[in-house]
């Protein structure tokens, strides 16, 4: 009898890709938590922008709500990795609440960085998305008035903000290109637009784009896994794209990938958002390996040795 024989594929692992520090810390503590105070623990918004993850921690005896309200008096509750507005812990403390706060610390650097503008009287340009909770929690670290969202080049073009000193920082998972051309705006607009001390873009962000833009030069195909609400995940979908890679698609799960856009391709490229954990990476792999015939390749664009320490509460 004849042997089927498989078609060749060749993948090219980005790396870094997926789970970054403030992820990998912000589940710690959700496990931690369950482990401390026993279940059920209260989360505030999804921990990191991942079902799988998410649905995980629900197995465990975590429970997701959207507000602190949903969230009984005598229950623990954990503020998601994105950050929160200063009222939401205000509003714990004065409800007399346990709570664990899992703002990954680069975020919470930014809401330092944020304060130390407003308290020197500058008006703070935001560039950020919209509705986005790491957006949310960083302009709510200031009274209202303090800061002006900017989306995008358009709004970069039109803001009008209140005359005087002016500042500027981001939300830490933006494309560095876009936030590059954003900022080149401002500054023509506002010349005395004083910046960050250190770029706000994380470097997990920063990395992964990065290892994006390095297998997307090489592959006709390139596959983010992560989540439509996952900011840093769009993001890596958009700089392959515009590395010149045309098909580039983002699914949740292995079985998302349409099989039917890898026919014809030889050299496909895969990456992970921060959110989203390897074994979802895998999903991908043992799905193409159904088909395919594959050989693996990593491009290792940096290396990455980053830890972040587990709230005083919950360190041994
Ligand atoms: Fe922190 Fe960056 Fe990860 Fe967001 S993507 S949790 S800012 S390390």
């Amino acid at each position: 009898a004849a042997m089927t024989v498989k078609p060749a594929l060749h993948v090219l692992l980005a790396g870094p890709r997926g789970f970054c520090a403030g992820v990998d810390r912000a589940i710690k503590i959700v496990e931690e938590s369950l482990k401390r105070f026993g279940p059920p623990v209260y989360v505030r918004h999804e921990i990191v922008h991942n079902k799988f993850v998410v649905q995980s921690l629900e197995a465990q005896g975590a429970i997701f709500v959207e507000e602190l309200d949903e969230v009984p008096q005598d229950a623990p509750v954990v503020f998601s990795a994105h950050g929160v507005p200063k009222s939401v812990p205000a509003e714990a403390q004065r409800r007399n609440m346990v709570y664990l706060d899992a703002t990954c610390p680069l975020v919470s650097k930014v809401h330092r960085e944020a304060e130390r503008h407003s308290a020197a009287g500058r008006h703070i340009l935001l560039i950020g998305h919209k509705g986005h909770p790491e957006v949310i929690g960083t302009m709510g670290q200031l009274p209202p008035g303090s800061v002006t969202l900017v989306d995008n080049l358009a709004e970069a073009e039109a803001v009008v903000p209140p005359e005087g000193p002016l500042a500027y920082t981001t939300q830490t998972t933006l494309s560095l290109d876009d936030t590059a051309e954003i900022v080149a705006t401002l500054t023509r607009r506002f010349p005395h637009l004083v910046g960050p001390a250190k770029e706000s873009i994380c470097y997990a962000t920063t990395n992964r784009q990065g290892a994006v833009k390095a297998i997307a030069a090489r592959a006709q195909m390139v596959v983010v896994v992560g989540a439509p609400n996952s900011s840093n995940s769009v993001r890596l979908r958009e700089v392959a794209e515009r590395a010149g890679c045309a098909r580039a698609v983002m699914v949740q799960r292995g079985r998302e990938l349409d099989l039917a856009l890898v026919e014809g391709v030889g050299v496909l490229g895969i990456t992970a958002g921060a959110s989203a954990p390897e074994v979802l990476v895998d999903e991908v792999i043992d799905r193409l390996r159904e088909v395919y015939d594959l050989t693996l390749e990593e491009v290792v664009v940096a290396e990455e040795n980053v830890t972040f320490k587990l709230p005083a509460a919950l360190a041994r």
